[in-house]
């Protein structure tokens, strides 16, 4: 038999032995658990993004550091147990809501929706839009058991970044209006819009004298101007009308609701206005203008690229008839475009076909009585037109690009020709402003000359103050490598252009040609008179020699002379005449200079 005493002392041992065993274990166990939950913490709280558990009921089992920051929670509501219901209440009661009734059935609302979305046991996810500009992406898991797990996301910066991508693909960055993608669109929604009694105004908006900006004043200031144009155009507008860049100093406007075109003409008329007043950009003072073509719908079209085109032709007329002002669309600038787009096309085959031709016009100095050279001036004949004015085909060719080879085969041409004339006579060749926008014009010059032998000093560039006005800096630096190669350079148009004098003292010039338009009304205009007078005593002090152009009668021949003009050309002396028969032109200009009498105030 065994002692109980004895059988109760060792079991007694061996259950405290046990115990005492099972006791390490648990507090083994309890440390392996406590160091569990504490890597399990410290995983959380690492976590790039923030984590919340809630139970069946709603209420908060566990939640991360991250949790608490986005939402900013105190520490008493980020205890488990909190229902979710509180801790909206107080995100709601920070984010400015007040926590009416209402609220609170609203957040309730919210709730339950969420409770119900769970029920389908998949992922989901939503965004909060903090009042603070965060965004905040929530990814909701539900648990087997109940309940759910919240992944939150600051996704701020990324849909930042990829709402600026979007902006991007329709803005203008550096004036922030729509770029012409947008623009288009715009309007072609605006179209769509318009009902049968609305009309709707697109006004194309170009810059005149931006390059000027660009190139005197640098590319920073060019830029700033553009900012400005933009910044002026939207504070003209209705906040209905839209804005857009569409090209380099080109923008548009899409006026919607107008009740016909005298409406959208007082709005161009005004937005000239805003755009020509002075710009202050870095330090320094800029000035612009601007030119608008105007096209109505629905009456000049019904879809977004027939009216631009429309718009675009109204553009091109009002650059061409005068900058500065705006101008509607009317059918017939359809016929002048089809016109140009048909003549540019003939004139690509002119050079070729040998439909080109130059004439010569004396040019005379009449108190010496003798000619002392011819301009070349330019003449086309179209097998069909007859003779097109150099006045319609010029633009044409400098807006196709190709004055480039009629420039160069008219340089050759007349080189050539000169070359074979006496010795005395020079030549006068018209430079466009578009010759100068390729570096090379001083290397066309030298091959024509060398090409034909002629003296550089027999040889005269005219270039108008137009060509002066697109690109001061870089047309300059063209003139000095002219001037090097030994040819002479003359101001032509003289007096046309608003800053003249300017120019005339910038850079010296080795003649100026007074504007026809001077001389032609010398003898109704006693004004003008004065003005000739001045500018030929400019010239004289300054060791230019002035030239008076068109002069048509004795009456203005002796106008110009008293004005103190010596050289002269115009059809009283001659008309421009085929090279084969400058010989005859000399000889005739001369004989009549001979019989002229000396008029009594010519100089002696
Ligand atoms: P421009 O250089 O000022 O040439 C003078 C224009 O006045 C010529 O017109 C000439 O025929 C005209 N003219 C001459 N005397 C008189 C006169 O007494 N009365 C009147 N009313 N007009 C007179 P054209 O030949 O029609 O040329 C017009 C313009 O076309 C020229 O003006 C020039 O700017 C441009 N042009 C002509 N040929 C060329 C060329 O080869 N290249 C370039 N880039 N432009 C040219
Ligand atoms: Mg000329
Ligand atoms: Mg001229």
């Amino acid at each position: 038999m065994t002692r109980p005493g004895l059988l109760d002392a060792a079991s007694a041992a061996q259950i405290e032995a046990e115990a005492s065993l099972e006791a390490k274990k648990l507090i083994a166990q309890t440390g392996k658990l406590s160091q569990l939950n504490t890597r399990f913490e410290i995983a959380l709280n690492n976590m790039a993004r923030g984590l919340s558990m809630f139970d069946a009921d709603g209420c908060l089992i566990v939640c991360n550091a991250l949790y608490r920051q986005l939402y900013d929670l105190p520490e008493a509501l980020t205890q488990p147990g909190t229902p979710l219901s509180r801790i909206i209440a107080y995100h709601a009661a920070k984010e400015g809501c007040p926590n009416t009734v209402d609220d609170l059935r609203r957040q309730q609302n919210w709730i339950e929706q969420q409770t119900a979305e769970l029920k389908h046991g998949t992922t989901f996810t939503h965004t909060h839009h903090l009042s603070d500009g965060r965004i905040i992406l929530v990814t909701v898991q539900p648990l087997q058991e109940g309940g759910w797990v919240d992944i939150q996301e600051d996704v701020t910066a990324e849909t930042e970044a990829q709402e600026r991508i979007a902006w991007l693909a329709r803005h203008c960055p550096l004036t922030e209006v729509a770029n012409r993608f947008h623009l288009r669109e715009t309007l072609e929604e605006a179209i769509q819009r318009l009902g049968s009694s609305k009309k709707l105004a697109v006004h194309l908006i170009d810059l005149d004298y931006f390059k000027q900006v660009n190139d005197t004043l640098g590319h920073a200031a060019g830029d700033a101007v553009l900012k400005a144009v933009a910044k002026r155009m939207r504070a003209t507008l209705r906040d209905n009308d839209f804005v857009g860049r569409v090209g380099g100093d080109e923008f548009a406007i899409v006026q919607t609701d107008v009740a016909g075109p005298a409406q959208a003409a007082i709005l161009a008329e005004r937005l000239v206005r805003t755009l020509n007043a002075p710009y202050r950009v870095l330090g320094a003072d800029a000035g612009i203008g601007a030119s608008v073509g105007i096209a109505i719908a629905p009456d000049h079209g019904q879809d977004a690229d027939a009216l631009l085109r429309k718009a675009d032709m109204a553009l091109y007329r009002v650059k061409t008839c005068g900058r500065g002002s705006s101008y509607i669309y009317k059918s017939e600038d359809e016929a002048m475009a089809l016109e140009r787009m048909e003549l540019t096309s003939a004139l690509k085959d002119a050079l070729h076909s040998g439909q080109l031709a130059i004439h010569y016009q004396p040019i005379v100095d009449v108190k010496a009585g003798t000619v002392t050279g011819c301009e070349a001036l330019m003449r086309w004949r179209h097998p069909r037109l007859g003779l097109v004015p150099p006045s319609t085909f010029i633009p044409i060719a400098e807006r196709s690009g190709l004055i480039f080879s009629l420039g160069e085969w008219t340089l050759h041409r007349a080189c050539e020709d000169a070359a074979a004339w006496p010795s005395g006579l020079k030549v006068a060749v018209n430079l466009s402003a578009v010759q100068f926008d390729h570096g090379d014009l001083d290397t066309i010059v030298l091959s024509a000359l060398g090409a034909s032998g002629l003296d550089p000093r027999r040889l005269e560039i005219e270039i108008t103050e137009s060509a002066l006005l697109r690109s001061e800096a870089r047309t300059f630096e063209m003139l000095e490598r002219l001037r090097a190669l030994g040819v002479q350079l003359v101001l032509d148009d003289f007096g046309t252009g608003f800053a003249s004098l300017n120019y005339l003292r910038t850079f010296a010039f080795d003649k100026i040609k007074i504007d026809q338009s001077f001389v032609g009304e010398i003898t109704d205009q006693r004004d003008r008179m004065a003005i000739v007078g001045a500018v030929t005593g400019l010239a004289r002090t300054l060791g230019i020699g002035p030239v008076a152009e068109g002069v048509e009668g004795l009456e203005q021949l002796e106008g110009m002379v008293v004005a103190g003009c010596q050289e002269m050309q115009g059809f009283y002396f001659g008309q421009p005449v085929p090279s084969f028969e400058v010989e005859a032109a000399v000889v005739a200009c001369v004989d009549k200079l001979a019989q002229m009498t000396k008029p009594t105030a010519l100089p002696q």
